[in-house]
């Protein structure tokens, strides 16, 4: 057993740290046959135009979130799988099925609602995402202007140049881009101003924040003008209570998303809002 313990420093003689590489070793190998063996799906998670009351708010879209349902661990948090499949490079492949069921799916929605799919830094350094996109839009049929891509800045910290340039190619297919979480990291506004972003997508934490600190307030005004003043439209993430979307809606936030208008679930609880599970599954087939 190791004596000393000192940051910074792996004492690999723990026992229950062993114990711990053996869970991730297994997990890891649970998670590669995962999507052979079905147990990923998405969820999706509504969002809706910034209306007065959540009664009158109007559905625009939809987040996709990956699930991982374990056939005995149940349901496995993304934040626990995701970085899982980043650091061994399965997110790759994952992230290109989660990419072409969101897409199909979308694609056979009755009413043409926008679908955001969020990527991870991997998908940018390995492989043709671009040419994975185009080709997903081609074979489901879902048009470029329906599809969001959510990334969140860690994506473009390591290589600006070549970050800028996939930016700029999936926005010439005609998709749309998101920054992710922003405000949770070290966001930076020269990020804003050098990137093409469609939309920003407001952190939760200063959601929480509204009414209770007025720092919170002020940063998520100031975020609104903002993205308003370069163009971009503004999503507010985390909304839970209707105190959260009068301030939004007053101060010119364009959408919500959070579990005052819905949490994420399988598409089939919001088959009123696509048109009908019965059309979707028809056209489903019919493709
Ligand atoms: P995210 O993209 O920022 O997604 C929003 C997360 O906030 C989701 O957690 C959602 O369930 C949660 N959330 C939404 N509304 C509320 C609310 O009102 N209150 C609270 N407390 N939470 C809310 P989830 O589904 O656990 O996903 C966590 C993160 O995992 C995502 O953050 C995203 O970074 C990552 N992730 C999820 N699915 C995927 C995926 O398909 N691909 C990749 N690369 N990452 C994913
Ligand atoms: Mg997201
Ligand atoms: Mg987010
Ligand atoms: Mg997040």
């Amino acid at each position: 057993r190791a004596k000393a313990k000192s940051r910074g420093t792996i004492s690999i003689f723990e026992p229950e740290m062993d114990q711990q590489i053996r869970d991730r070793r297994v997990l890891h190998q649970e998670l590669s046959v995962a999507i052979k063996n079905g147990e990923l799906s998405l969820y999706y998670q509504p969002q809706a135009a910034a209306g007065g009351s959540v009664a009158a708010s109007q559905i625009i879209g939809f987040e996709a979130l990956a699930r991982w349902h374990h056939p005995v661990r149940g349901c496995v948090p993304p934040g626990d799988f995701i970085p899982l499949a980043e650091e061994s490079g399965l997110i790759v492949e994952m992230g290109e099925w989660i990419l072409r069921e969101a897409c199909r799916e979308a694609a056979s929605w009755a009413i043409p609602l926008q679908v955001a799919v969020n990527l991870s830094p991997a998908q940018f350094t390995h492989g043709d995402l671009v040419g994975l996109v185009h080709s997903i839009l081609l074979e489901t049929g879902l048009t470029p202007d329906r599809l969001e891509l959510e990334i969140t800045e860690g994506v473009l910290i390591e290589d600006f140049d070549r970050g800028l340039s996939l930016l700029r190619r999936l926005k010439a297919l005609g998709v749309r881009i998101s920054m992710d979480d922003f405000g949770s990291g070290y966001s930076s506004l020269s990020y804003l101003q050098a990137f093409p972003f469609d939309k920003i997508k407001i952190d939760r934490a200063f959601v929480i924040n509204l009414g209770r600190n007025p720092q919170s307030a002020a940063i998520v005004r100031a975020v609104i003008d903002l993205g308003h003043g370069l163009e971009m439209s503004i999503v507010a993430e985390g909304v839970e209570t209707e105190a959260q979307l009068d301030f939004l809606a007053e101060e010119g936030c364009d959408a919500v998303q959070g579990y005052l208008i819905g949490r994420p679930a399988p598409i089939g609880q919001f088959a009123a809002l696509v048109g009908g599970d019965q059309l979707a599954e028809t056209v489903r087939r019919a493709g």
